[in-house]
């Protein structure tokens, strides 16, 4: 059966090992990501680009660039920063999946170290102090 797949770019398709340094600056592809993404593509499945980078527009064209650069434009149906109903599974690096359980993530979270800082993001991304 056919699923929509959305699937997160920095960290996840294309390497955040420096982290942020602008809406068009994109890391390489992580190592089997392209082949990951054609065996997902060859398996029925279709593919979205689900990333916060896209709320810009010079983000977005930066991951098209890319998905073009890589030749993953007939197999990638587009790029949203937006969590869309009809999305079926989400493939991000910074998730946790929810199993009814939440002691076990309440305990992975408290354990969690992290280097992007509520300050940092604002200062990254622009966003107001309510967010
Ligand atoms: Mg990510």
């Amino acid at each position: 059966m056919t699923s929509i797949i959305a699937v997160d770019f920095d960290g996840t398709i294309a390497s955040y090992a420096d982290g942020w340094e602008g809406w068009d600056v994109v890391g390489e592809p992580i190592p089997g990501a392209l082949e990951f993404l054609k065996a997902l593509h060859k398996a029925g499945h279709r593919i979205m680009i689900f990333s916060a980078r896209a709320r810009a527009p010079e983000g977005k064209k930066a991951i098209e660039e890319w998905i073009v650069e890589y030749g993953l434009d007939d197999i990638i149906e587009g790029v949203t920063h937006e969590k869309l109903p009809y999305f079926s599974l989400i493939v991000d690096d910074r998730a946790i999946r929810f199993e009814e359980n939440f002691r076990d993530i309440l305990k992975f979270i408290l354990k969690f170290r992290d280097d992007y800082s509520p300050d940092k993001l604002k200062e990254y991304h622009g966003l107001s102090k309510k967010t």
